[in-house]
């Protein structure tokens, strides 16, 4: 275990809880919390390099940009910028590491107490269910890096996204940087303690992957993605597309037999 994939992301960090203030690009303390999540993912930089990493590739999973370039650690690189090239072009990326991971991570839209809890899109999409189970943004990055082999081994993010995460990989690590009570609303840890326990449990993620790999997550096709959106609008453009059927005036369905090239639509 050489080498390590970060996705990251901003409303699951220590402080972070405010989608207008912090979240939103015009929020005001936007910068702040940039921040916040840089020190984050360079604390799981350092954990991982401790636990012999040499390999690592940060990805600024947030839509408006979660990281602040100038503060990123010396050791790690950086992939950015939207919009995001096509995943089959990601794909020769992403298959020169051996694990991913997640930094900052927020639970599913719908998840009572999740602190900015959404999935993707959180002011377009209500749902996604895949083979009629619930998913998030954590489904979606364990399953298509599972396709190309990568396992997920750590996520860090409030409680509910820990617990998603659980329930979705046997064997995973997390670390509860909050608890959230709503979605507005959360108790943080202080920055310095959420940065000490990643630094501290990701180097034992990469200990215990060596030990006894988690292997990738790979659920069994064929797959029925359902997606429901808050607006017939938003639904109206997804249902224009080939192949997608409507359900309802708000929701859409995808088939497929190849996970990669339905999860992301
Ligand atoms: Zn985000």
């Amino acid at each position: 275990m050489k080498s390590v994939y970060i996705v990251t992301d901003l409303e699951g960090c220590a402080g972070v809880v405010s989608f207008a203030d912090q979240s939103y690009p015009d929020g005001r303390y936007y910068d702040a919390a940039k921040k916040l999540a840089t020190a984050e993912v360079n604390a799981a930089v350092e954990g991982l390099l401790e636990a012999g990493v040499e390999e690592i590739l940060i990805w600024d999973g947030h839509g408006a940009g979660g990281i602040v370039f100038e503060e990123l650690h010396p050791a790690a690189r950086l992939l950015h910028g939207r919009p995001m090239p096509p995943w089959s072009r990601l794909e020769g990326v992403i298959r020169r590491y051996e694990a991913v991971v997640m930094i900052g991570q927020h639970a599913m839209a719908g998840t009572l107490t999740g602190n900015q809890n959404h999935t993707q899109n959180s002011r377009a999409i209500d749902y996604l269910k895949l083979n009629g189970r619930p998913i998030g943004e954590t489904a979606q990055i364990a399953l298509y890096f599972g396709a190309l082999g990568l396992p997920l081994i750590f996520l860090s993010g409030d409680a509910d996204a820990c617990r998603e995460a659980e329930e979705l990989v046997a064997g995973i690590s997390t670390v509860a940087v909050k608890e959230g009570l709503g979605r507005g609303a959360a108790i943080s840890l202080s920055a310095v303690e959420a940065r000490r326990r990643i630094r501290a449990e990701i180097k034992l993620a990469i200990e215990r992957q060596r030990v006894r790999p988690i292997p990738p997550l790979i659920w069994p096709g064929p797959y029925i993605l359902e997606k429901r959106f808050f607006h017939t609008d938003v639904a109206d453009a997804a249902a224009s597309q080939p192949g997608v059927e409507r359900v309802d005036s708000q929701t859409v369905r995808l088939r497929g037999d190849d996970i990669r090239e339905i999860i992301y639509r």
